[in-house]
């Protein structure tokens, strides 16, 4: 049995939302399906969320009225495409009343998804399920995911098939609270663990999750197979595709992910797995991803290396500021802190100020413009080489590097380069990798 995701350019228009009724259509396994807001149908094109979240900013005073029209319009188009026989006119006439009483950006917003799922429901002539009441968020407003689970494995028992909205759920108090952007992603993925889905397919519009970043590298290779963790490096290092926090549910439940293209649907696409071991023969790397804006704090100070709690105090100055740190290399008598700049705005007078008093150091410099590159793959574990064939790219290239960073696991190789070098660090990493 299996739980699909479709996102916002799957759901953009009338013709590829018969593109997604064909998928579903075709395989009768394919049971649950969560979707996301309408997206854009071109590059100029507005995505229906940031249609919505422009329409909650025009509540007090603003011209709400003809910005919701401009949504109501995309939702008749659609329904008038499908041909549908349902009054779309007055359902959307309820959501703009419902926004106006609720007056909250999060319901506001969620309202793209809940459509979407409206409509995709009765193209297909299968239930509506709501999600307001079985994804459920405490009043701090962390998802609940075990009280979620339960309460969707209820909702959906005995339910052949049925269309979910994803992005949002509600809070103790029935308000509606949505996850991060790109949030439908972990909508899927908290289905298909609730109803313990074979696979969870994520559909998109592209063919897979690639092994480097297309706007740098030119056509880079397709990655057909990769573990959670390999994913989690890459996503968290900028690779998008998948929400990062959309693992967690499906990684526990031992449920495969597998991205596939709406718009190329015989492709193959990526598959994630827990266990590498499943992956078969591949390469010694997986993939490549990088962010640029980040900094790094120098601190020395003679005999560092014997003053017992000096990282702690230094660590502790950072939790006290609400600093978020990426790596920590240390040499004897220097400590660095690698963070990213949008923790550092604002910050960084007080913060430096701290820990001159916390670490009585020598010196204490900031340096920025920095950027990060992760070379991820369990195929680099227990062999020779990597990291040097990483070394040896960037020397031909004559490229600083500017800190280096590679945890026991094995699983990613991080370095760090002057900014300006970002795009020829990744090219060199990459051919270097591809041609040996
Ligand atoms: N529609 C939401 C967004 O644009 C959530 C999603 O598509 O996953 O972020």
């Amino acid at each position: 049995m299996r739980v699909c995701k479709f996102g916002g350019t799957s759901m953009a228009d009338g013709g590829s939302i018969k593109k997604v009724m064909e998928i579903v259509r075709r395989d009768e396994s394919r049971k649950y399906i969560v979707v996301s807001a309408p997206g854009k149908r071109s590059k100029a094109d507005t995505k229906i969320t940031d249609a919505l979240y422009g329409c909650f900013n025009a509540l007090d005073g603003g011209d709400f009225k003809d910005k919701f029209a401009k949504v109501t319009r995309r939702f008749c188009d659609i329904s008038g495409e499908l041909g549908l026989d349902i009054d779309i006119s007055a359902i959307l006439d309820g959501v703009r009343e419902d926004i106006i009483k609720a007056r909250s950006r999060d319901f506001t917003a969620s309202r793209g998804e809940y459509l979407s799922a409206v409509i995709l429901a009765a193209a297909l002539d299968v239930k509506f399920v709501d999600t307001a009441g079985l994804i459920l968020f405490s009043k701090d407003g962390e998802l609940m995911l075990e009280e979620s689970l339960s309460r969707l494995r209820a909702a959906l028992d005995g339910v052949e098939r049925a269309v979910l909205p994803g992005f949002y759920g509600s809070m103790p108090s029935g308000e509606i609270k949505t996850f991060s952007r790109g949030g439908s992603d972990i909508s899927g993925a908290i289905v298909a663990s609730a109803v313990g889905a074979d696979v969870y397919e994520n559909w998109t519009d592209v063919d897979g999750f690639l092994s480097a970043d297309p706007r740098i590298v030119p056509s880079p290779k397709l990655i057909e197979c990769l573990s959670y963790d390999e994913l989690r490096e890459l996503a968290y290092m900028g690779a998008e595709v998948l929400h990062p926090e959309a693992i967690f549910p499906v990684r526990r439940a031992g449920i495969p992910i597998n991205i596939k293209n709406t718009f190329h649907p015989s492709a193959a696409g990526t598959v994630i797995v827990s266990n590498v071991r499943h992956m078969g023969e591949k390469s010694v790397i997986t993939g490549i991803a990088g962010r640029k804006g980040f900094s790094i704090i120098n601190i020395q100070k003679e005999m560092m290396n014997s003053e017992i709690g000096f990282a702690r105090r230094v660590l502790s100055v950072l939790e006290e500021e609400g600093v978020s740190f990426e790596h920590m290399p240390s040499g004897i008598d220097a400590l660095s802190v690698v963070v990213r700049d949008e923790y550092l705005e604002g910050k960084l007078p007080s913060l430096i100020a701290a820990l001159w008093r916390a670490t009585e150091a020598d010196s204490i410099d900031v340096q920025s413009g920095l950027s990060l590159i992760a070379t991820v793959g369990h195929n680099m574990t227990s062999r020779q080489g990597t990291a040097a064939k990483i070394f040896e790219a960037l020397a031909e290239k004559h490229i600083n590097i500017r800190m280096i960073d590679q945890g026991s696991s094995e699983l990613n190789i991080i370095i760090g380069v002057d900014t300006f070098d970002y795009e020829k660090a990744i090219n060199a990493i990459y051919t270097k990798f591809s041609v040996d």
